[in-house]
């Protein structure tokens, strides 16, 4: 079958590392344009300086990935809807829980597919854990998201803006895995946010969750944008059995009672363009609009604490 025409929207950093290379590969989808306000191309395929250009000068592309900073998203993907595109979405979805609402409701309307798209969902590894966890049930569970923002933002300054999500940007992606992995219904009981006193959003968050199960299993996270040693990606488990459960590497490797039981390069893209093919195919949105509610209600219930100044 002909490869489905695709355009990419914002040609930042992720557009280059993973969706423009991963699209090049693709069995099902070939990039037919770029949109890119500084004008960037790809392989000298058409560039647009805005989408309403795009869906003017090629009819015959009827998606588009949707990958600018999520504070531009939601006027983005409303305009793409209304030009009859079907959409997929970078995380975060959009700096307000009820923008996501909002897309939601206006891609059914439109019946056109929505894809939002979190990519650590995508590993072997983090369905593994989710298996194990409901059968066995949670005792503990703890988030440790630790990275360099110079390393993975470099002179990104949206991320410091209100709407710019700060060290959830990265925190957000651990969500994500919280989400799909719990057995139960998770909720933010309390946060700490430090917040670089130029700045507008946190570097450093510390969360303490909360379920309604009578066990009171212990939930907890903690995510900083100051680690030079690395990447610290991981989630601990502890099971109602006592086994003791590590994701790492952002849930790409799952280590039980310390053996290695799933290992798999990262294929996060890849498996991302696939499942969209497939909604395209079932004619089916998908949404889990969970690690955006728990990122605003850590932002509604966090008790801020302004730290030293943050430059690049
Ligand atoms: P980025 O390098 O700043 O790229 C975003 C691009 O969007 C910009 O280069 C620009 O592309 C376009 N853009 C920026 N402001 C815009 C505006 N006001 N209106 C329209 N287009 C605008 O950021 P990024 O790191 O690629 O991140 C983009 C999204 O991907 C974020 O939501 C982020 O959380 C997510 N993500 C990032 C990473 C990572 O490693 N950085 C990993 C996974 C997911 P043009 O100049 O071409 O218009």
């Amino acid at each position: 079958m002909a490869k489905k025409k695709i355009a990419i929207i914002g040609v930042g950093k992720i557009s280059q590392d993973q969706h423009l290379p991963v699209i090049d590969k693709s069995k099902d989808f070939v990039v037919a344009a770029t949109v890119s306000t500084r004008g960037l191309s790809h392989n000298n395929l058409p560039v647009f300086k805005t989408p309403a250009e795009l869906y003017r000068a090629m009819p015959e592309v009827k998606l588009v990935s949707v990958c600018t900073p999520p504070g531009v998203r939601h006027a983005i993907v409303r305009e793409a809807l209304d030009a009859g595109m079907d959409v997929l979405m970078e995380k975060p979805p959009t700096p307000t829980v009820s923008e996501l609402d909002d897309l939601v409701a206006y891609a059914k309307k439109k019946k056109k597919i929505l894809f939002q798209t979190w990519h650590s969902q995508y590993n072997a590894a983090v369905d593994q854990a989710k298996k194990i966890l409901k059968k066995d049930g949670v005792a503990s569970l703890r988030i440790d998201w630790r990275e360099s923002v110079r390393k993975w933002h470099p002179g990104q300054d949206w991320v410091w803006e209100p709407g710019g999500f700060g060290v959830f940007d990265p925190g957000i992606n651990s969500l994500s895995i919280f989400s799909k992995i719990m057995p139960f219904p998770v909720f933010v009981d309390s946060a700490k946010l430090q917040f670089p006193a130029n700045r507008q959003t946190p570097i450093d968050a510390q969360i303490v969750f909360k379920s309604g199960e009578a066990h009171q299993p212990k939930l907890s996270a903690g995510f900083n944008w100051l680690e030079t040693e690395g990447e610290v990606w991981t989630i601990t488990a502890e099971t109602q059995k006592g086994d003791q459960l590590k994701l790492e590497k952002g849930g790409a490797v799952l280590r039980v009672n310390g053996v290695i039981k799933v290992e798999k390069p990262s294929e996060e893209y890849e498996l991302i363009y696939e499942r969209f093919a497939d909604l395209l195919k079932k004619k089916k949105s998908d949404v889990d609009g969970m690690p955006l509610r728990l990122v605003a209600d850590a932002f509604l219930l966090g008790a801020r604490e302004n730290v030293e100044d943050f430059y690049w």
